[in-house]
Order: structure tokens, then C-alpha cells, then sequence
């Protein structure tokens, strides 16, 4: 049994539809039980594919790949401690978003879909992009016409055709809205399958832990599509019976741009309007995310926390990460910044804590080299 529900009305609709909304116009997630076995996934090549039964892609034939995926785990030396990282900026187009795209575009291949429309601040976008040119799909990307030069070629590069909007990220969202009215909308906010994707980051974790899950995994929130999508695997790998606990699951936002600070911390799970501040950490820079609410609630449950974090911090993580050798996008510096703030404020002396290295420097050179002042 497979198919969309409504986050709101809990009606149901078959995965083969090109739908990304209900007919109420709200979320859509899948009602999906994704199992695998251990002893077969260990038999296969070392990418995210080997977790295939958990994927919902009925046929071989559609899946697009690259064999990305099962990224290194290493440990970082961090705050006078050790951390587990995951180096999720390994990936083909330089971002975990591969995750998420490689199955979005694996349905949308299955569709027969022949043209996509995404909009993106742009890993995301790249990430679609990438896999729609292996899938030989015509892919229209919406960026804010600030979106880094270094994002922009690369999307050209891939052969995408750029749409770059004028203003706000909500305004390059609300063009892309117009335009998925007539075509496949690739959104990684809004539809789920990219979500089924983005949950064997958790799968690849426990698995390199020798199935078992952390205390805790410190993840970046902005639209939520990693810690959603983690969220998603770990549980389903508790249902399988393949690990035992939940991990406390903390939310890093930038201090500058963070709107689900206020109502976590005041118990609710409704975003009030929010209008942020600019940050390094671009592609957490969400004031408005449309599943806030969904992250609000997994985090919770977790028994976790959202942290948010100064543009000063961010500054200095990204400093030491590149001196240890890592040269990752700033907002990747930001999620290190939050595990700092955990280590000092919350974590115990012998928790065992995991995190990841989201994007690769080289998407953000320009800009690094401006916060490192290597221009001056
Ligand atoms: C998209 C992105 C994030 C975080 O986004 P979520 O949707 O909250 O998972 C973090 N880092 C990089 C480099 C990204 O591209």
C-alpha cells in the first residue's frame, strides 16, 4: 500500500499522479512503509540505491542515478570533543539535495514526464537540474536573480533554462507556482518524494554505525528537507526493527533568519509571520517554510531542540572547518556553529552526536573568500 495524503484532511490519492498539492491546495506526504533488509543491503554497491525496496520507484528501468550516495563518515574533531560527520557535500552536484533528486526525478521519469519546473535559492535547483539532464529532461529553473554567479553557471552548465526573478526568494516561489500549474513541478518543499530521498541520509548513518542510531543528529532546518526526510528513516527503520531509539533530533537555524525559534520555544506548532535578516548561511535563509510546522513537530517529539546561531559564529566555524581541511558553504559553517552552541549549552559528556557537512565550498568561493578576507 503506497499513495499521497493530505497533511490536513488525511484524503488519499495515488502516487501516479503528477500531483503535488491536495485538492485543498495543502501539503501532500506519503503513506509509504518503506522496509529493506540488512543482509541483502550489504551485498550491494555502496550508494543510497542499495536501500531500493524502501524506495518507492516501482521499476528499475526509471531510477536516475549516478550512484551517489553513502557518503564518508568521519570524525571531526570539534569543540574539545569528537563528532560524527557526515560529508553529504561529496555528492555529484556538490549538495545532499542529490538525495532528494535523484528519486524525485527517478517519478518523474516513471510519469513520463518530459519538462520540470523548480525553483530553488539553488542547490536544489542544481540538484534537479543535474538529474534531469541524465534523465533527458527539460528542467526550468527559478532563482532569485542574487543567487551566486558559481550556482547560476553550474545551472546553465547542466543545460537548465534559468528563470531568475526579481526580489525576494517568496517572490522567484510564487513564479514557479504559476508556471507548475501547466508542468511537473520538481519542488523539494512540496513534493514528498524528495523526501523519500533525503531519508537515507538516517539509513546510511545507523548503517555505518552498524545499525544503530546516535543520541542525537544536528541538522540544519530551513525548508526542513533533510531533518524531515531523516526523520522519516529513522522511524521507519524503527518500525523494521532495525534500530532501537529515536534520535533527539536539534534544528539549526541562522539567528538572523529563524522563524521557528520563537514558536518552539513557546510551545506552539504555528509559524507567526516572520521577516528575516540576511545571513552567510543562504540556503537556510527561509523565512517562511512551508512544512515549518511539520519540522516544529519531529523536532519536539524527538526530544530535541532548535538552536540558532550569530553570523559571527557561522564566521568562525567556517574558519575552522576549512583549517581542518573541509571547504564546505557557509551555511554548512552554520550548522557546525550549532553543534558548538549544543556542546557548550546542552549535550552530556559521553553523548554520541552526529551531523553533516551539507555543500561544497566551490559553490560559494566568491563569498568565502569574502568572509575569510582573502580579497584583501
Ligand atoms: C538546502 C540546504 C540546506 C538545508 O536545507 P533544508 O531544506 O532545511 O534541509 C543546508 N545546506 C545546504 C548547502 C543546502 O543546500
Amino acid at each position: 500500500m503506497k499513495h499521497f495524503t493530505c497533511t490536513q484532511t488525511g484524503e488519499t490519492y495515488p502516487l501516479t499522479q503528477t500531483r503535488w498539492h491536495s485538492d485543498q491546495g495543502a501539503l501532500l506526504d506519503i503513506a509509504f512503509h518503506g522496509s529493506f533488509d540488512p543482509d541483502l543491503v550489504k551485498t550491494r554497491p555502496a550508494n543510497m540505491w542499495r536501500y531500493r525496496e524502501a524506495i518507492p520507484i516501482d521499476s528499475g528501468a526509471d531510477v536516475v542515478s549516478f550512484s551517489e550516495g553513502m557518503t564518508p563518515l568521519i570524525d571531526l574533531p570539534w569543540g574539545g570533543r569528537s563528532v560524527q560527520v557526515k560529508l553529504d557535500y561529496l555528492f555529484p552536484s556538490g549538495s545532499y539535495k542529490d538525495r532528494g533528486a535523484s528519486v524525485l526525478m527517478s517519478h518523474a521519469k516513471s510519469l513520463g514526464v518530459t519538462q520540470v519546473v523548480q525553483d530553488s535559492s539553488g542547490n536544489a535547483g542544481t540538484a534537479v537540474a543535474a538529474y534531469a539532464a541524465a534523465a533527458g529532461i527539460e528542467a526550468h529553473i527559478y532563482i532569485p536573480a542574487s543567487t551566486s554567479p558559481a550556482k547560476q553557471i553550474q545551472l546553465a552548465a547542466y543545460g537548465a533554462h534559468i528563470h531568475a526573478v526579481p526580489g525576494t526568494r517568496e517572490q522567484t516561489a510564487d513564479a514557479a507556482l504559476e508556471a507548475a500549474a501547466s508542468t511537473f513541478y520538481a519542488s523539494h518543499v512540496w513534493n514528498p518524494f524528495f523526501y523519500q530521498g533525503t531519508k537515507t541520509f538516517a539509513y546510511e548513518l545507523c548503517e555505518q554505525l552498524g545499525w544503530q542510531a546516535p543520541d542525537t543528529v544536528i541538522l540544519p532546518a530551513g525548508n526542513g528537507t533533510l531533518i524531515l526526510g531523516a526523520a522519516i528513516g529513522f522511524r521507519e527503520m524503527i518500525d523494521m526493527g532495525v534500530i532501537r531509539h529515536f534520535p533527539k533530533l536539534i534544528g539549526i537555524q541562522a539567528a538572523n533568519c529563524a522563524p521557528l525559534l520563537r514558536p518552539f520555544e513557546q510551545g506552539s506548532d504555528h509559524l507567526a509571520p516572520y521577516s528575516g535578516q540576511p545571513t552567510y548561511a543562504e540556503g537556510i535563509a527561509i523565512a517562511a517554510p512551508k512544512r515549518g510546522d511539520q519540522m516544529i513537530r519531529e523536532i519536539r517529539n524527538s526530544g530535541g531542540t532548535i538552536l540558532a546561531v550569530e553570523e559571527a559564529h557561522i564566521k568562525e566555524a567556517l574558519i575552522e572547518l576549512c583549517g581542518l581541511g573541509q571547504f564546505v558553504e557557509p551555511t554548512s559553517a552554520a550548522v557546525l556553529a550549532g553543534v558548538s552552541q549544543y556542546l557548550q549549552k546542552h549535550a552530556a559528556p559521553d553523548e554520541h552526536i552526529a551531523t553533516v557537512l551539507t555543500g561544497h565550498g566551490l559553490k560559494a568561493s566568491q563569498k568565502i573568500q569574502k568572509m575569510l578576507g582573502l580579497d584583501r
